[in-house]
């Protein structure tokens, strides 16, 4: 049998994308080498736009009431100063969540099942199969070939499909830091907690069944020491913020320490002759703005779009693809700058502190702010001199 699309991957772009085709009447396989329910590397967080896109996909009903608590109010702390407030709604879409990704993935992946995909676990796609022309006809493993009219990679960083079809990256960097969390039983919170003190950042994510994730994140170059004692600097990051040291000792850690230093920032071109890229595979970054979720769903509305004009026949799919691309890059490109600078973990200059100061004592420009962060308002806007200017002057 031939799909109409073959999707590799089945998380958080993955199905997703695949629902959405299914649901529009295309014959849709999802591949992913892992089962579900399972965890990957990865906080939880999905901001504000993210809940609105489940809201329209008619999931987020199911994501909010699996067990993690809504997250009235956004604080960032960065000693002098604290932002804080509620990040602005949304769609009708008021608060971020924090869901473990056993509970999401899994509930994605029903989503794309219950739209008429076939989803199959346990399976690991090796490499692409090519017509005469080299185009991508489909995917292959051991024992296993499927084709279809165009192959669809949401298989994360290492991705075998943009590998497989000499996907290059652009916009290239390397890893800025190195990211240690855990998850404690026992800290009450009412959201999402950003602590910035030196060249340490310490964030509390509560999330599903009284866990709160806590997380800390120091210089890539500071690997290697951080490295030689995971726990004692685990410790001391949290220990540089007395308040929350003192709750996290009164908890009780639920988890082990999980960590990476391989968060890289590149886009890698998202599409061509037969496939296409969506998620991680081809927009990767450091998770400081905790956005690789949100920017999943986002792509995965943007790319099943293009994908479905193009198999409806209202346009050629390859130049469906090519448009999907181009948006993907205008879109996400001012969050790739800012995600470097953020992850650069510099302090911020006296101009950046300032405004940041200007920012935590007036509610709406707090509120705006978080916008920004979240994805619902543009960076260039938000930073644009004449802007910047009245947020100051408002302030005095
Ligand atoms: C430490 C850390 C914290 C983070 N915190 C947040 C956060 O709070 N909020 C947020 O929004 N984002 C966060 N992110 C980013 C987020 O985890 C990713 O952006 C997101 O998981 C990307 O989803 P994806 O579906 O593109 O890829 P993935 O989640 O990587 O899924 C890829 C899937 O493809 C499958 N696969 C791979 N290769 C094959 C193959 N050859 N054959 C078959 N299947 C294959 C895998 O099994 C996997 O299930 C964080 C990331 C890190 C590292």
């Amino acid at each position: 049998m031939t799909f109409d699309a073959v999707v590799v991957g089945a998380r958080v772009a993955g199905s997703p994308t695949a629902m959405l085709l299914a649901r529009r009447g295309h014959r849709v396989l999802v591949l992913d080498r892992a089962t579900f329910p399972s965890d990957t590397l990865s906080t939880n967080l999905i901001h504000v736009p993210g809940m609105a896109l489940l809201e329209r996909w008619g999931l987020r009903a199911a994501v909010e009431s699996a067990g993690a608590p809504p997250h009235r109010r956004f604080t960032m702390d960065f000693g002098p100063f604290v932002i804080a407030g509620p990040p602005p709604a949304v769609d009708g879409a008021e608060h971020p969540y924090c869901v473990r990704r056993t509970v999401l993935d899994a509930i994605l992946v029903g989503a794309a099942r219950d739209a008429g995909a076939e989803v199959r676990e346990g399976v690991t796609v090796e490499g692409l199969l090519r017509d005469g022309d080299g185009r991508v006809t489909g995917v292959h493993g051991a024992g296993f070939e499927a084709r279809a009219r165009i192959v669809i990679g949401a298989d994360g960083l290492r991705s075998v499909v943009a590998r497989e079809a000499g996907a290059e990256k652009y916009d290239d960097g390397p890893s800025l830091t190195a990211c240690y969390y855990a998850y404690y039983r026992g800290l009450e919170g009412l959201g999402a907690e950003i602590y910035q003190r030196g060249d340490r950042a310490v964030v509390l994510f509560p999330t599903n069944d009284g866990l709160t994730c806590v997380f800390v994140a120091c210089p890539a170059a500071q690997l290697p020491e951080f490295r030689a004692d995971v726990e004692g600097n685990y410790l001391e990051a949290i220990g540089r913020i007395p308040s929350v040291a003192a709750r996290i000792g009164a908890a009780e850690r639920a988890e082990r320490i999980r960590a990476t230093a391989d968060v890289p920032n590149f886009f890698r071109r998202c599409a061509g002759p037969g496939w296409a890229l969506v998620g991680d595979a081809g927009y990767h970054k450091d998770p400081c703005l905790a956005a690789g979720i949100t920017d999943a769903f986002a792509s995965a509305q943007l790319l099943a779009d293009a994908v479905h004009s193009g198999l409806a026949g209202e346009r050629d799919l390859d130049d469906a693809v090519a448009a999907y691309a181009a948006a993907r890059d205008e879109r996400f490109a001012p969050a790739l700058a800012l995600t470097r600078q953020l992850a650069s973990m510099e302090p911020p200059d006296e101009q950046t502190a300032a405004l940041f100061a200007a920012i935590a004592a007036s509610p709406e420009q707090t509120s705006r702010f978080f916008g920004m962060m979240q994805g619902s308002s543009p960076i260039p806007e938000f930073f644009a001199p004449d802007n910047i200017a009245r947020i100051m002057s408002a302030t005095g």
